[in-house]
């Protein structure tokens, strides 16, 4: 089995000030054959005060800002070299103390420390995030100056003796966390068997979009359950907050959404009116919690985003009507020509979002049509339950359970 760096944090967070205080202990895994040196990214107005390890020579702190990520660009660089090499399969446990501001961050607006609230992650990254950004589990024990803070985040968020804490334990990229105090008492919630869905936000004028939210993740598990299967206990957190710029984003069981009063629109909102793209956005979010078993890294992403993206026009199907349905198909079909083929697709070619988003979709949807509702259903029903997570064995399952042509036609469409 594979071993995941992890974060064990203690932050302290003080609002007024936009300040934060860190202790972070991160244990590497060395996946290299050799290495001297491991290389971390900080944002740019937190000051290391030391970082120890029983295995560090030295290390540096660039006070310059670093130009290394698109969508990560106001950190500076951190370079700790080892006293001895670390080989393949080996440990390493460093511990950072740093503190420092996060004010609203200039380029995004994504994050900030601020006393209506508090959105922090890898935009601005608030821990040390290593430079090949794997995957990770973080363990974080936040505690406010001022204590009526409610925090929101991935996975298992829950409230302590002296604060709050995330246990986030599926691997991931990141460690994203909300916090307000309006939290508090400005929520709805829903279960659907073992899930269960809250909806957040801040700004009273929120509280229809809230509720709507609240409805349609109701409405969209029911029918995703029904359809494909149960997933395991967990909870789900839609966030809505009061900021114009920044976009919106997700992680494992979160999902923040921008102001929405403003027309915010995505590659994923294509094609839609204003109203149900919120619908089809929640849904296509939704739709990975089951769909989000393929690495997302090659082309075998199309088994979570192909997928999910056809679910969630599934449940537009079931809500909205098959005629708004037919619509978006009809465009969709319109927009997947000329687009590279699914199998072994490059994820940096200009086309790659739209030959997951759009041309995949049509290609489940014209098997759906070929093999009858019933079959497709319960074809999808299989691959979650199977925890199928590449083509090969997709592939061996549509065999399974329908026949050779069928099969090889579809992968022939795969393959052009
Ligand atoms: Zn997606």
């Amino acid at each position: 089995m594979e071993k995941y760096n992890s974060y064990n944090v203690n932050l302290s967070i003080d609002t007024i000030n936009s300040f934060l205080k860190s202790k972070v202990n991160f244990t590497y895994y060395c996946k290299e054959e050799k290495i001297n040196s491991l290389r971390f990214f900080i944002y740019k107005d937190l000051n290391i005060k030391s970082i120890k390890s029983n295995n560090i020579a030295d290390y540096r702190v660039k006070e310059k800002i670093a130009k290394w990520s698109p969508f990560i660009k106001e950190s500076k660089e951190i370079n700790i070299y080892f006293s001895k090499p670390l080989l393949k399969g080996e440990k390493v446990d460093i511990k950072f103390n740093y503190s420092g501001q996060i004010k609203k961050v200039n380029n995004s607006a994504i994050n900030r420390i601020s006393e209506k609230w508090i959105e922090l992650g890898i935009y601005s990254p608030w821990f040390p995030l290593i430079e090949s950004i794997d995957k990770a589990c973080f363990k974080v024990n936040i505690s406010f100056k001022k204590d009526d803070y409610f925090v929101v985040g991935s996975n298992i968020t829950k409230p302590t003796e002296n604060g709050w804490l995330i246990d986030q334990k599926i691997p991931f990229i990141d460690c994203s966390f909300l916090a307000s105090k309006y939290f508090n008492y400005n929520q709805f919630k829903n279960k659907v068997k073992e899930v269960n869905v809250q909806v957040f936000y801040i700004n009273t004028s929120h509280n229809k979009i809230a509720k709507e939210f609240n409805d349609i993740s109701h409405n969209v598990l029911n029918s995703f359950v029904s359809k494909f299967g149960d997933i395991k206990k967990q909870s789900f957190s839609i966030v809505i907050l009061p900021r114009e710029n920044g976009g919106g984003y997700n992680r494992p069981g979160l999902i923040v959404l921008p102001n929405l009063s403003k027309e915010n629109s995505t590659n994923h909102f294509k094609y839609l009116s204003a109203k149900i793209k919120n619908f089809k956005y929640l849904a296509h979010e939704m739709a990975h919690l089951w769909w989000s078993k393929a690495d997302m890294t090659t082309y075998e992403d199309w088994l979570n985003e192909s997928f999910a993206e056809y679910s969630c026009l599934i449940s537009i199907r079931d809500y909205y009507g098959k005629e708004r349905f037919e619509e978006i198909i009809a465009k969709y079909k319109e927009n997947s020509k000329d687009l590279p083929p699914i199998l072994n697709l490059n994820r940096e070619d200009e086309k790659a979002f739209d030959t997951l988003y759009v041309k995949g979709p049509i290609l489940l949807y014209e098997l759906e049509k070929e093999i009858g509702e019933r079959m497709f259903n319960n074809l999808l029903c299989e691959i979650h339950m199977n925890e199928i997570n590449n083509t090969e064995e997709f592939l061996n399952k549509l065999l399974e359970l329908t026949n050779k042509e069928t099969m090889k036609k579809f992968k022939s469409k795969l393959k052009s």
